[in-house]
């Protein structure tokens, strides 16, 4: 039996965020009397959202200074909590925010952390936790015996907590001056007009070099390829993947897709995003590419070439046809 601490912080409105509920439905799932900590400007919101899990007690740092991501106030916040709970195991999702300011308060507890943790199994009353290393390619399963064991979550891999909402009493630590010299002045967003980045999307749609090549006609139809994806993108609300070829273009001065950036990249040196669907555009599925796709379940892929890689075993469906005329037609039936 564990003590166990669910570590959440609020967003602007007071609740909490899908990730924070996925992380509550990984912590009940464990063997112990499960604690929920709050960190926010305001807290009772999000308490009250799962005021029905069936946690022991609910507390909360709270205030205007626990309102912004910064190391100082989310470490001494998540420090007093996990010493208040008395907590063994600390399970909280890998946002930014905890990413940043969780190792160090393992640190000062003298307890440990693992991040990216895509599993929590019970292996003879203790938790397991699975993670995948070399860029996706290897799978391990760890148990610790140090504790604190903090743990942070990926996103995605739970199905979020959604049982009845209710009031939660919660106890509000009282918390001695903070340091909070560190102020956010704003948020800088890529450059893309749209958002295409989307995580919680069915599909992703994935473009590659192709879009900027020159077709059949001998010419390069970028404005077309432009209007065609984020035609899609809007109607099917998928989540939008480059290949490298395609968003290093930009650095090289050739005919771009202006939404693409570096944080589209779907691979090796890019992201592994989590979707049910993915479909592949225009892009060659070399494997620096396609192990990015590790975690989407059902593969799809257009190619003009019948030999591209998608059609050796890394696809489940390649259509051999011209993007540019799947996609028109595509965006009519939407
Ligand atoms: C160390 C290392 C790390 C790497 N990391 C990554 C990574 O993280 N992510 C990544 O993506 N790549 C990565 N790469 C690069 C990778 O090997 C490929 O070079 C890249 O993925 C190719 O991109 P592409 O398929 O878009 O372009 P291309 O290889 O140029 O393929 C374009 C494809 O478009 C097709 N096409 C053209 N017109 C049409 C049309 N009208 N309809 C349908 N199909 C059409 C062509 O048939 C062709 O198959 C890495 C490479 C190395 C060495």
């Amino acid at each position: 039996m564990e003590t166990i601490l669910v570590l959440a912080h609020t967003e602007p409105d007071g609740k909490l965020a899908k990730p924070a509920r996925e992380a509550l439905t990984a912590a009940l799932a464990q063997n112990g009397d499960v604690t929920v900590g709050l960190v926010g400007a305001v807290v009772q919101p999000g308490a009250d959202q799962i005021a029905g899990c069936g946690a022991a007690r609910f507390l909360a740092v709270a205030g205007e200074a626990f309102a912004q991501p910064r190391y100082a106030t989310d470490a001494s916040a998540a420090e007093a909590l996990c010493r208040a709970a008395d907590a063994k195991l600390v399970i909280a999702a890998g946002t930014s925010r905890w990413a940043r300011a969780l190792a160090g308060v393992a640190l000062r507890l003298g307890g440990r952390i693992d991040t990216h943790v895509t599993g929590l199994a019970l292996q003879n009353g203790t938790p397991a936790a699975t993670r995948w290393f070399y860029r996706q390619r290897m799978e391990a399963t760890l148990t610790r015996t140090q504790r604190p064991w903090v743990i942070l979550l990926d996103p995605g891999c739970w199905p979020e907590w959604n049982g009845p909402a209710g009031t939660a009493n919660v106890d509000l630590l009282d918390m001695p001056e903070v340091a909070t010299s560190t102020t956010v002045t704003g948020t800088r967003a890529p450059k893309a007009g749209e958002q295409t980045i989307r995580p919680d999307a069915r599909l992703l749609f994935v473009a590659g070099a192709g879009w900027t090549k020159k077709q059949a006609d001998g010419t390069v139809h970028g404005a077309e390829a432009e209007s065609l994806i984020l035609g899609f993108l809007g109607k099917a609300q998928a989540s939008l993947g480059g290949s490298k070829s395609l968003v290093d273009q930009s650095g090289e001065g050739e005919a771009v897709l202006r939404f693409m950036t570096h944080l589209n990249q779907v691979g090796q040196t890019g992201s592994t995003p989590r979707h049910p669907k993915g479909l592949a555009t225009c892009c060659h599925g070399e494997e620096p590419h396609v192990v990015g796709w590790r975690f989407v379940n059902q593969r799809r892929a257009i190619n003009l070439d019948a030999n591209c890689g998608w059609a050796r075993g890394k696809a489940d469906v390649v259509y051999v046809a011209d993007a540019f005329e799947v996609m028109r037609h595509l965006n009519r039936l939407l």
